[in-house]
């Protein structure tokens, strides 16, 4: 692959591995309230995959992804991102990562109420050293989303569905070359998270953004290229019996 840089489009990706996960474990509490999270985890995602992470409720997909972006530590293991050991870098290396690389959407959106919609997907800018062309960039990354006539206006007057394409906005405005997602779908009714999941699918195509996607729809899984299963804080085999226990988790979403 060659590796290219090109401005204000989505990075090409040089390494080996977007994600390298060996042997991760991670416990939160201590003494007889100790809660083992994950119990050795190792995951590889190469560039320009489309992952969905599925597993019942507390099997610990999102502090696995929480892991992934350096957004939580783990206690043993080798956490690798994009050729960076995120644990062996120091603070400054992983915040350079976690906002020039990885954009981050969650199921409740994390909008800031007080910015308006094209505030909140420059918000990334504040914490960039050479933020050029800011509005812009934002501009574009909400036209991307089909909201450009709602630069102006807050999260508070927008649907769910809306909310969130701002939040995909935030998240591609540093063009990044992974996407992690947590439930992102999880408060869309079905016809809005079918328009999101075409645009995700669209940005792996066409981008070539590498996604990992934490989700109990059917639909978000058989749109990836690959499914991984969690239960109790393992990896195991994607039986359609795991599957079906993963989507039933969700209380019967939409298939
Ligand atoms: P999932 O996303 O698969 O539902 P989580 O990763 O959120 O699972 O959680 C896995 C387990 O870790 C759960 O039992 C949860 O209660 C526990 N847990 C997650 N975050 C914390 C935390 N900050 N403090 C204590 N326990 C936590
Ligand atoms: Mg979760």
């Amino acid at each position: 692959m060659t590796p290219s840089a090109t401005r204000g489009t989505v990075r090409a990706v040089a390494v080996a591995s977007v994600v390298r996960l060996r042997d991760v474990t991670k416990s939160y509490g201590a003494g007889a309230a100790k809660t083992q999270v994950l119990r050795g985890v190792s995951i590889d995602v190469e560039p320009g995959e489309f992952v969905a992470l599925v597993g019942q409720s507390g099997s610990g997909k999102s502090t696995l992804l929480n892991i992934i972006g350096g957004l939580d530590q783990p206690d043993s293991g080798e956490v690798e991102v994009l050729g960076i050991d995120t644990l062996k870098a120091g603070d400054a290396k992983r915040a350079q990562l976690r906002n020039q690389s990885i954009g981050f959407i969650f199921q409740a959106f994390n909008l800031m109420d007080h910015l308006t919609c094209l505030g909140n997907v420059v918000i990334p800018a504040s914490f960039a050293h050479d933020a050029k062309d800011v509005e812009a960039r934002g501009r574009e990354a909400l036209r991307r989303v089909g909201l450009s006539d709602f630069a102006h206006r807050r999260p508070g007057e927008l649907s769910g569905g809306q909310k969130q394409r701002v939040a995909i906005a935030r998240a591609l405005f540093g063009a990044p070359t992974l996407l992690l997602c947590d439930e992102p779908t999880g408060n869309l009714d079905s016809e809005t998270g079918k328009g999101v999941i075409d645009f995700f699918r669209e940005l792996n195509d066409k981008d070539r953004v590498t996604l990992v996607i934490v989700t109990h729809e059917r639909r978000v899984s058989s749109v990836a290229k690959r499914v991984i299963a969690m239960r109790d804080g393992m990896i195991v085999e994607t039986s359609d019996e795991e599957l079906a226990a993963a989507h039933a988790a969700s209380g019967g979403g939409p298939s």
